[in-house]
């Protein structure tokens, strides 16, 4: 039988899912959710079916927000990136011990004796036994013209997620070296026309040359200039410096993802040489206490992958406050 010696707060008025809580009362919470995306909902979603008092804290940058659609997730392939949260946030409103912070964001955290002390943009301050860390990624696009302005549109960074829908299509590779060379032999799953752009010297051995010609995809290694829209907001073209444009369906590009909140390595994560915060098990980093779910992880980044780590991550949270307060 499990015992609960936080107080819940089943008295506490009826919340909507948009519900912003301007101060908190002071109180010791069980545990502060810091990221209200898959990761962060689903942990959200395990903690309040446990009874636990939890805090989630959500500063409303999807690492997906410029995507039109959310594919790969069993039951919801196709839904916006947005309505996924906001089926996810309803679906926390029966639990009254989990209350919800939207659009402000942590700003500074200090761990102390069995606590963790966070300060958020708005000036109040939050308490909790455990912090969980679901604060995702952020994706560098290249500056160049019209990359930024199409991206999640007809430039993409994961075939995963959007090489389906742009299957049979001419798709642009956009890299160079062994990473482009790569890129480029995945969109073969998806596609027989694939065309690597360097955007300079290609930086392929004679082999990679060779492996790519075998499997027909083209080198261009012109400067690119930037991607041209076309009609309905997609992806028309390519353009180059002293080589003609080239129509195409998408692009896909491959450059590093940093973490979106400093705190994990303020708070004294250890970060693999990807800058994905490394765990010691079940979500649990070297940091008493502290713990990661989703994109802040390595691995798949996939959004059922978060939700399903920030499930992990919600089990382990309670099986510590529960051997914590057990007699
Ligand atoms: C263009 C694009 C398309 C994609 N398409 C797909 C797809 O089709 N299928 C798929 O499975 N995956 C897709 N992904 C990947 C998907 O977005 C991630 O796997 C997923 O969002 C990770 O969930 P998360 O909960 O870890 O992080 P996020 O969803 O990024 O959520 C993190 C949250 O933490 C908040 N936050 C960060 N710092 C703070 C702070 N200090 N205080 C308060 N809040 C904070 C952010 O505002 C954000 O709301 C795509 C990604 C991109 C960029």
């Amino acid at each position: 039988m499990l015992r609960c010696q936080q107080r819940e707060r089943s008295t506490a008025a009826p919340r909507s899912p948009g519900d912003i809580v301007a101060t908190d009362s002071g109180e010791l919470h069980d545990v502060c959710i810091v990221g209200a995306g898959p990761a962060g909902l689903n942990a959200a979603l395990i903690l309040g079916r446990c009874r636990r008092d939890v805090v989630v804290i959500d500063s409303g940058k999807p690492r997906n927000g410029a995507s039109r659609a959310l594919h790969g997730f069993l039951s919801r392939d196709g839904t916006p990136p947005l309505e996924l949260r906001a089926l996810g946030r309803a679906e926390l409103e029966p639990y009254p011990s989990v209350q919800l912070r939207q659009n402000t964001a942590v700003v500074a955290a200090r761990r102390g004796e069995n606590r963790f002390d966070l300060t958020l943009a708005d000036g109040s301050t939050v308490a909790a036994r455990i912090l969980l860390l679901a604060t995702g990624r952020i994706d560098l696009v290249p500056e160049k013209p019209g990359f930024r302005e199409y991206y999640g549109l007809g430039v993409f960074h994961c075939p995963y997620c959007d090489g389906w829908e742009h299957r049979d299509e001419t798709l642009v590779a956009y890299s160079s070296g062994e990473t482009g060379h790569d890129l480029a032999l995945d969109l073969r799953v998806w596609s027989r026309d694939v065309v690597l752009c360097t955007d300079g010297p290609s930086g392929l051995t004679p082999a990679q040359l060779r492996k790519l010609a075998l499997n027909g995809v083209r080198v261009i290694e012109a400067p690119v200039v930037g991607a041209r829209g076309g009609t309905g907001g997609v992806i028309a073209s390519i353009v180059f410096e002293g080589h003609p444009e080239l129509s195409c369906g998408a692009i896909f590009f491959s450059s590093d993802c940093l973490q979106k909140s400093p705190l994990a390595e303020e708070l004294g994560c250890d970060l693999d040489d990807t800058g994905s915060v490394r765990c010691t098990g079940h979500a649990a980093t070297q940091v008493p206490g502290l713990y990661v779910a989703g994109n802040v992880r390595g691995g798949v980044h996939l959004a059922i992958v978060a939700a399903a780590e920030g499930a992990e991550a919600g089990m382990a949270i309670n099986n510590a406050l529960h051997e914590a307060d057990l007699k």
